[in-house]
């Protein structure tokens, strides 16, 4: 690869946490700046760093642990299908991808699927088949297909989704972005109508916007985005990656505005975190557009993937972690605002999916979970004054009364000290 490979740090193997982290800083690409935490075992809410501390993680590798971490049964399910089978391509079929299909469609009420690896490999999956769609059955003029968007979305890091992010730090950098997408302001129903023209193929959103800071919209926003996209013809998108299975206290979060979208994304949770498995979900003519050879992936639907997302889908439904995470949500969102605290601007979230934003004064998200890792509790900003809490869905009411004790004392400013 280089011509001068880098010496080797130093002969001994890494063993500290600055071992290690000094490792990844010399070697790896900085698209990341993590906590100074380096984990090496998990269980259900709890992960471990080399040095032995156990953490309650807060964070659930943003909702893809939503089973909790190294749940057993998906572990047996992935270790009994890598002993069968692995990957074999779309060329030929294999025995785990039709009982995907099924269990997925009865579960979520879709009638196709078709399964790739990453969100973002979903995402554009859904705004490729809203093309074709808008182009084959709509009647929309060759090429000048459009589809909406919504300011402060996140919806991955492929050039053409980050060409219609709003986030300079997205962006920056990495243009020419390709055209045909337009940018409205979220929860507004009207801006969409506005929007929408002959031209309009398809709206994609989040049902709480997660990065932007756990945006809720306003009651009957949905409702009416249904009507919208109905009466224009244009595909509803709605990306549950991250709102998916089961975070919000649903199994998917358009369930609280009683609707239903054209094609549904999820991923993260679709494998509980042991392997990247992303679908799109259509209940409309939509996906009949594709045919044979127009898209694919070498790793999308493989065996290996279509057993550990049975088992985490069975889980998810058997052991109660939809309704656990809609009580447990509750508990914790009602004690965060039980906690009396000065930098604490608004809590808000639905089901396990809360963020605690804090008022200017309060010097950054940052230092809180900095203050939050050394009692125990791994928790991570976005956008500077927000903290997102989205432990996973088993978490018991014990656990989380012991992080309220330890949010109530880093709001209550103890513990910030070191970091003022
Ligand atoms: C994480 C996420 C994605 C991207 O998923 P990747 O697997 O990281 O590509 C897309 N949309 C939403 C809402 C997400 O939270």
């Amino acid at each position: 690869m280089a011509l001068s490979t880098p010496k080797p740090m130093n002969d001994s193997h890494p063993v500290s946490t600055a071992d290690f982290i000094a490792l990844e800083n010399r070697y790896g690409a900085a698209n990341y700046k993590p906590l100074d935490v380096v984990l090496t075992r998990g269980e259900g809410v709890y992960v471990w760093d080399v040095e032995g501390k156990r953490y309650l993680d807060c964070l659930s590798a943003y909702s893809a642990v939503n089973q909790g971490h190294c749940h057993p049964k998906i572990l047996a399910a992935l270790k009994a299908q890598a002993e069968q089978l692995t990957l074999t391509s779309r060329a030929f079929r294999n025995d785990q991808l039709g009982l995907f299909y099924e269990e997925l469609c009865a579960l979520t009420h879709s009638h196709k699927v078709l399964p790739m690896n990453s969100g973002a490999e979903a995402v554009e999956t859904a705004l490729k088949v809203a093309r074709k769609w808008g182009y084959e059955v709509k009647g929309v003029p060759e090429g000048l297909a459009e589809i909406i968007v919504c300011a402060d979305n996140f919806h991955g890091r492929t050039l053409s989704i980050v060409g219609f992010s709003t986030d300079p730090s997205a962006r920056h950098g990495f243009g020419p972005f390709g055209p045909g997408f337009k940018v409205i302001p979220f929860g507004d129903a009207k801006a969409l109508e506005a929007a929408i023209t002959p031209n309009t193929v398809a709206f994609l959103v989040e049902p709480i916007q997660g990065e932007a800071g756990v945006i809720v919209p306003p009651a009957g926003y949905f409702k009416k985005v249904r009507e919208l996209c109905t009466q224009h013809r244009v595909v509803l998108i709605l990306d549950e990656i991250q709102t998916g299975l089961g975070r919000t206290g649903k199994l998917l979060a358009e369930e609280h505005e009683g609707i239903e979208s054209d094609l549904t994304l999820i991923g993260k949770a679709l494998s509980g975190g042991f392997y990247p498995v992303s679908a799109v979900l259509s209940n409309v003519e939509v996906m009949d557009v594709l045919k044979p050879g127009e898209h694919g992936s070498t790793f999308g639907g493989n065996p290996l993937a279509c057993a550990v997302a049975r088992a985490a889908l069975r889980v998810l439904t058997e052991e109660g972690m939809i309704e656990n995470a809609a009580k447990m949500g509750a508990r914790l969102q009602a004690g965060l605002r039980a906690i009396n605290s000065d930098v604490v601007r608004e809590i808000r979230g639905r089901g396990l999916m809360v963020a605690v934003e804090l008022q200017p004064h309060a010097g950054g998200a940052r230092r809180y979970c900095e203050a939050l890792k050394t009692r125990g509790l791994l928790c991570k900003e976005t956008h500077g004054h927000t903290l997102r809490i989205t432990p996973p869905l088993v978490i018991t009411a014990a656990q989380v009364d012991a992080a309220l004790t330890e949010f109530e004392g880093v709001f209550a400013g103890a513990g910030l000290a070191a970091h003022a």
